[in-house]
């Protein structure tokens, strides 16, 4: 990928501060020019090609003024980083220029022991956060299951939810994000404090319109959740019971449900082998009771686990939401996945599937709240047959009621809803004017360009 931009230039501007890294050799851009998009292989194809040509990690937010300053003197497209654990390249510098690695921001700058919000830079980690709040009684109420290595900016610029979803829905649903603190792109860039309705553009907007130096969160009092397993023969028991799980009055913080034929490839610690269906669960230790005796009334054998282990990276949480995939593509990388909402009633839409695809679509849902409503969302895996095969299983899917967010899209519009956010593309005008921030991700700001 060759581009003309003056990075010589810009490089001449910066250099001389203390306070931002410059990566130049090959294997450092070509190792922050990706990250794991390539559980698509459509993505690989379209992504693999580029990268940055410059990458630097300032570690401070003056740093971050003076690096935002000079790409917009010169004209430089500016990719954002966190940790580079997103799943549609939403990191991938798609027009080359420099990446920044924000992870040189990531200190906690405040916590309210009265409202339990915390204000945190952008590029502490998930897993730090989440320790530092359990210190003070309190934890995320919702995590990626990379929760270890992802950072906090990324998982709300690039994520859309995860462990805690069963019973705190998604990152966009008002009350998650009650504050940021960004900077925009322009001759003279500023700092700005957003209000939790004027963060909501930024909020899931690939780092398109501006760049977050800290954020304001809720959180949840702490809960020492209990793992535990239930394993049922019938999978449309299965189902049953799930949702039975997600509506009873218990504490719930992930309830996953996995096909067989995904148990059989788990690691060792999803538990005893089984050729049943599993459902995989965090709950409240004054839930197991009742999940227990839900259980044994239709027959599945239940399980309790213990409290987790958060020192390990073995637990429950490691086998649900996108690792499940991850664990399917150790043992063969010709699975791809689906992200989707299922119709309701769901049991037919995911038997129709079923009867066409066999064992090429395995199912995997996890219980979520959309809309204050309790849902079965799906992550099904599903074996690579090519463009017009993965094509075929959506549309069908979609006319059976299923809402799509496709995996194998490169914007925020594709890989949603598909309709553009006029707030998203009005922030854009707004921070960045030149249109530099991660270009080619915001579908709006193209068509009207
Ligand atoms: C195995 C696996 C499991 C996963 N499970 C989940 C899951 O359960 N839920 C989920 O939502 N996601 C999941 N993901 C995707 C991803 O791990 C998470 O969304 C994670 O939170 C991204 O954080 P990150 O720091 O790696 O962000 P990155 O990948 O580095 O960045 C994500 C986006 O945020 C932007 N960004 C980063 N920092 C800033 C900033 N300071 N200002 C503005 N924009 C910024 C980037 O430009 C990029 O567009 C999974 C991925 C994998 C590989």
């Amino acid at each position: 990928m060759t581009t003309n931009y003056p990075i010589k230039l810009l490089l001449k501007d910066i250099s001389s501060r203390a306070d931002i890294e410059l990566l130049q050799s090959s294997s450092d851009l070509h190792r922050f020019s990706r990250d794991f998009y390539d559980y698509s292989p459509v993505l690989k194809e379209k992504l693999s090609h580029c990268i940055a040509e410059l990458v630097v990690r300032p570690s401070s937010v003056e740093a971050v003024l003076v690096v935002a300053s000079a790409c917009f003197r010169h004209s430089i497209p500016l990719t954002l980083r966190g940790s580079g654990t997103g799943n549609y390249g939403q990191c991938v510098p798609l027009k080359g220029g420099v990446v920044m690695l924000m992870n040189g921001l990531r200190q906690i700058r405040d916590f309210n022991p009265v409202t339990g919000e915390v204000t945190v830079e952008t590029g502490c980690l998930l897993r730090d956060l989440n320790e530092e709040l359990i210190r003070h009684g309190r934890q995320l109420r919702l995590l990626p299951s990379t929760w270890r290595s992802a950072s906090v900016g990324g998982f709300i610029a690039g994520g859309s939810g995860g462990i805690g979803s069963v019973r705190w829905g998604f990152l966009r649903d008002p009350g998650h994000l009650t504050g940021l603190e960004i900077i925009t792109l322009e001759k003279s860039p500023k700092i700005l404090n957003l209000n939790g309705s004027s963060a909501e553009p930024l909020n899931h907007a690939y780092g398109t319109n501006g760049i977050i130096s800290s954020l304001t969160l809720t959180t949840t009092p702490f809960i020492c959740w209990h793992e535990a397993i239930v394993d049922c023969s019938n999978w449309s028991q299965a189902v049953d019971l799930m949702k039975q799980f997600t509506c009873a009055a218990i504490d719930l913080y992930l309830c996953t449900l996995l096909e067989r034929k995904v148990v059989e490839q788990l690691p060792h610690w999803c538990g005893s082998p089984t050729d049943n269906h599993r459902i995989l669960l965090l709950l409240a230790p004054d839930g197991i009771e009742t999940v227990r005796r839900l259980s044994v009334a239709i027959g599945a054998n239940f399980k309790d686990l213990g409290p987790e282990n958060l020192q390990r990276g073995t637990g429950i949480r490691e086998l649900s939401w996108n690792h499940t995939t991850l664990h399917m593509r150790g043992s063969d990388k010709n699975w791809t996945y689906l992200q989707m909402l299922l119709p309701q009633p769901e049991l037919k839409m995911m038997q129709e599937i079923k009867e066409t695809w066999g064992d090429n679509v395995l199912w995997h849902l996890e219980g979520v709240r959309q809309f204050g409503v309790q849902r079965l969302a799906a992550l099904p895996l599903v074996r690579w047959q090519g463009m017009p095969s993965l094509n075929k299983l959506m549309n069908q899917c979609k006319e059976k009621g299923a809402i799509i967010f496709n995996p194998h899209a490169i914007t925020v519009e594709d890989g949603g809803l598909g309709v553009v956010d006029a707030d998203q593309v009005n922030a854009k005008s707004s921070y960045d004017p030149k249109s530099l921030l991660n270009p080619g991700k915001l579908k709006g700001c193209l068509i009207n360009s």
